[in-house]
């Protein structure tokens, strides 16, 4: 097969041609071209969640998680203590990273099926004055369950608590609005919804704490006050940028505008989770999530209940026909994911759909009905 396979998966993710193209060319870290590229896509990143009044953005080597860990160690100060709303696989990754930081680390538990609550986390603040700053999964990639990030917001600012928002698999997709949402910091990265190629992550900073993450972090490579007044003084990155990423991301960022912003590629990622919902329910498969809490993002599926499902062969046997799915990230139940978001529309979605009927078929599965 000389098509490109098609990537269901939050991150890497299917890119265009032209975000491939982009990646042709090497540049150099000093060289002035590649600094004003650089330059435009911290304005771009920012315009995204109209930012540029009250944020600065930071952009840092890494996968998205480098970015998370960076945020925790340069923002929270080292006596400082973290509140992590948890409805997810993602919330205790960023609960751990946290702790391994050396900050004092609670967790706040929620059903994983359902938005964590900012009712709860008011109540729990009135009771626990000693929580400095909140984490916040915005889109719980492993279920796929938007959290509420405006209400979480206010109940922190009311408060006088920190935030940071873990917006990886949100960012320009679901709608942020930096000047009516206040947070600390705000974390994502160029291989999600900005449709870019992994490699590089970056941070929303309020300009407001910026000059107090100072000395916060213990790390010398994941510190963002240190890449952020380094960036300002240069223009360069503070170490060996990845250039090709930060090129495709450029160009990704373009086509993003070109395509209508923020608004526009809710609208496409919508309709590829709508198309693939109906495709699957007429196969008989059901979502974990209920569609008022499902973010078009990504898919939780319960696997068949039939004995001939093994997701190892469903996953080779959709891989055959030209889709990469991706395994469930729940513990008590048996699941798999299906990715809404990359450049693809609701061509590719039928066409995912079709391949899971086939593979279905070709496993001798007569639907995708999950046990009762
Ligand atoms: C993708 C993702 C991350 C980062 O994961 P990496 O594997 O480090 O890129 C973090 N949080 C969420 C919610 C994500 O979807």
């Amino acid at each position: 097969m000389d098509r490109d396979r098609i990537l269901l998966t939050p991150g890497p993710l299917t890119t265009t041609l032209r975000t491939k193209l982009a990646m042709l060319r090497d540049w150099g870290s000093w060289d002035a071209e590649f600094n004003a590229i650089t330059a435009q896509l911290r304005s771009q990143l920012l315009d995204v969640v109209h930012g540029a009044q009250t944020h600065v953005v930071v952009p840092l080597q890494g996968s998205g998680t480098f970015s998370v860990e960076a945020s925790v160690a340069s923002v929270v100060p080292r006596t400082g203590h973290v509140l992590v709303l948890d409805n997810g696989a993602y919330c205790k990754r960023a609960a751990k990273l946290t702790q391994m930081m050396g900050r004092r680390a609670s967790v706040l538990p929620f059903a994983e099926d359902e938005p964590v609550s900012a009712a709860a986390l008011d109540a729990h603040l009135q009771r626990d004055a000693s929580v400095t700053h909140v984490v916040l999964i915005h889109c719980e990639t492993g279920t796929g369950v938007e959290n509420p990030l405006a209400e979480v917001a206010k109940v922190c600012e009311r408060h006088g608590k920190g935030l940071i928002v873990d917006a990886m698999s949100s960012f320009g997709a679901l709608p942020i609005d930096a000047r009516r949402i206040r947070f600390d910091a705000l974390v994502a990265a160029s291989g999600k919804c900005l449709e870019g190629v992994p490699g590089m992550g970056f941070v929303l900073l309020r300009k407001a704490i910026v000059d107090s993450c100072a000395g916060n972090s213990q790390s010398l490579a994941m510190d963002l006050h240190d890449q952020q007044v380094y960036m300002e003084k240069t223009g360069q990155w503070r170490f060996t940028p990845p250039t090709h990423v930060v090129v495709a991301l450029a160009e990704a960022v373009q086509q993003f505008i070109e395509e209508g912003g923020q608004p526009a590629r809710l609208a496409r990622y919508a309709d590829n989770c709508k198309t693939l919902l109906d495709g699957m329910a007429a196969l008989r498969f059901k979502p974990f999530l209920r569609a008022e809490v499902q973010a078009p993002i990504i898919v939780t599926f319960h696997a068949p209940a039939h004995p001939a499902y093994d997701f190892k062969r469903f996953y080779a046997a959709a891989k055959q026909r030209g889709f990469i799915l991706y395994p469930g990230k729940l513990t008590q139940l048996e699941t798999f994911r299906v990715g809404c978001i990359g450049a693809i529309g609701r061509n590719q979605m039928r066409e995912a759909v079709n391949a899971v009927a086939d593979a279905l078929r070709e496993m001798g599965i007569p639907d995708g009905a999950p046990a009762r």
